[in-house]
């Protein structure tokens, strides 16, 4: 049990850490980020045993989608050199002789909040930006999770000195606690009405925070298509980690016209994928709890099971399963499903999807999928989302040059690659003069001529 007390010490103990001023030293992040890499690498097998025990995730989502943290390492010490240097800006004329640069700071000491869905990948992934940037930072895994929380703890203790970089461990109480304390950033992600929390008690310090958040993730089928890869696509996408991913296809808005030709090719896919019995089948996870295994079979019934529908209390298990006839006003088009059952509505305008979209709070993901150029810049222009993936699911979220953050109910401010050096870095302007030459156009006492000067300046 973490004590209050416990808590305020550890924090002071990295704020001790950081006013030494190592962490501001480059050589020392990059040769931390080689750490991390180093204990994600010889961990690798342990981390992937924890995310089994935690959701009976398939190895290769594991490998793919948490352990590719690596790819995310890799690419800030390549370019880390890069990001930290000052950045020579434009000074005007009235003002010379003089330079102006942007400097980026490190902010101190920052908390991670992350979620149990990757458990791993979302706590170690904002890590490696907070390092990059120089921080110190404490991590609090998800408690849900709890083998891969155990594993995340282990492995911070056993490379990093705690001064520097720690875990926290613990539910909601411990996460109150930390959230008592003030930071110099708070980085969360997890569900919007926490978010709301998040930021409520980041607003008593005036913390910044950035809020990764979950929604329904829209996904548009037009007709101009290529069936097969649409299909496989969107089976792919949805019922990878049996449907919790904050940006899952949450439900699909399909043109009428080709509905009944994309679910049966939907159907072919889950087949090809999970096999007649996706129960036995080794690639498909399970619901991480009772808790949430009970909301989202509930859902089950909020239309009809056009394919899947078979659920197993005692082994959380949903089957990947289509849902037809879904009305709008349905509760599993309320909330956001994080589970593997994908509800399907259709259009016959597109006009129609995007109002329904537009109608809902911004997701944290739009897809769409169509070869119709003059749809795609419609879709584009007249809905607004954290990120876009026109043809495809989730695949945006590997580019580590595309900012992943949401919008609105989705969350504020964003990361991976450059823009976590970003979010974990304040932007110092410096202006710099010197004392070659000093007019006088500004200083009392002011005359017609100065006051000229200022107008021609001024425009
Ligand atoms: P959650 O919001 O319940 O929990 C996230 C973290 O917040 C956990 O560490 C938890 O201990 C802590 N927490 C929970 N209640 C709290 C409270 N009252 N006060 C303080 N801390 C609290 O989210 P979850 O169920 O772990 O994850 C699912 C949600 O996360 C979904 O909505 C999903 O879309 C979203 N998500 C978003 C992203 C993204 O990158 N945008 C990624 C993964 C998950």
């Amino acid at each position: 049990m973490i004590t209050e007390l416990s808590i305020a010490d550890i924090i002071k103990r990295q704020r001790d850490f950081f006013q030494t001023g190592k962490t501001k030293d480059v050589d020392f992040r990059v040769a931390q980020l080689k750490v991390l890499k180093q204990a994600v690498f010889e961990n690798k097998e342990v981390v992937i045993k924890a995310l089994q025990a935690d959701l009976r995730k398939p190895e290769f989502e594991a490998y793919a989608l948490e352990v590719a943290a690596l790819k995310e390492i890799d690419f800030t010490i390549k370019n880390i050199h890069n990001w930290v240097k000052p950045k020579k800006v434009s000074v005007p004329p009235e003002q010379l002789p003089a330079s102006a640069k942007i400097y980026p700071e490190p902010l101190g000491v920052v908390l991670i909040i992350s979620p149990w869905n990757y458990p791993f990948q979302l706590a170690i992934s904002p890590l490696v930006g907070a390092i990059a940037a120089g921080n110190c930072a404490i991590i609090k895994p998800s408690e849900i999770s709890s083998h891969t929380s155990a594993v995340i703890a282990e492995i911070i203790a056993k490379y990093f000195n705690a001064d520097y970089i720690t875990v926290v461990e613990g539910g909601v109480e411990t996460s109150q606690k930390l959230l008592a304390e003030k930071f110099d950033h708070i980085f969360f992600t997890g569900g919007t009405a926490v978010g709301k929390i998040i930021m409520e008690a980041a607003a008593k310090h005036l913390t910044p925070v950035t809020l990764e958040l979950g929604g329904k993730s829209p996904c548009i089928v037009d007709t101009d298509i290529n069936l097969e890869h649409t299909a496989k696509r969107i089976t792919w996408g949805k019922f990878i980690n049996a449907g919790q991913t904050c940006i899952a296809p949450d439900y699909l808005l399909v043109n009428q016209k080709i509905k009944p030709d994309l679910l049966n090719a939907i159907e072919k896919c889950m087949k090809e994928f999970y096999g007649n019995n996706p129960e036995s089948s080794p690639d498909y996870a399970r619901l991480i709890s009772q808790k949430h295994f009970q909301r989202v079979a509930k859902f089950l019934e909020d239309g009809n099971i056009k394919i899947g529908g078979e659920i197993n209390q005692d082994e959380c298990y949903i089957a990947p399963t289509v849902l037809d006839n879904v009305s709008p006003e349905a509760s599993i088009m309320q909330e956001e499903i994080f589970g593997p059952i994908l509800p399907v509505m259709e259009y016959s305008d597109i006009k129609e999807a995007i109002s329904f979209i537009n109608s809902k709070p911004k997701p944290l993901a739009l897809y769409l999928f169509s070869n119709n150029k003059t749809l795609q810049q419609k879709v584009l222009q007249d809905t607004s989302s954290g990120g876009v993936c026109i043809n495809d699911t989730i695949m945006q979220v590997g580019v580590s040059s595309l900012p992943f953050g949401g919008v609105g109910d989705s969350g504020m401010g964003s990361y991976h690659g450059k823009k976590s050096f970003d979010t974990f870095s304040h932007y110092k302007s410096v202006l710099q003069r010197n004392f070659l030459i000093d007019l006088n156009w500004r200083y009392a006492p002011y005359n017609l001529a100065k006051l000229n000067f200022v107008k021609k300046i001024i425009g």
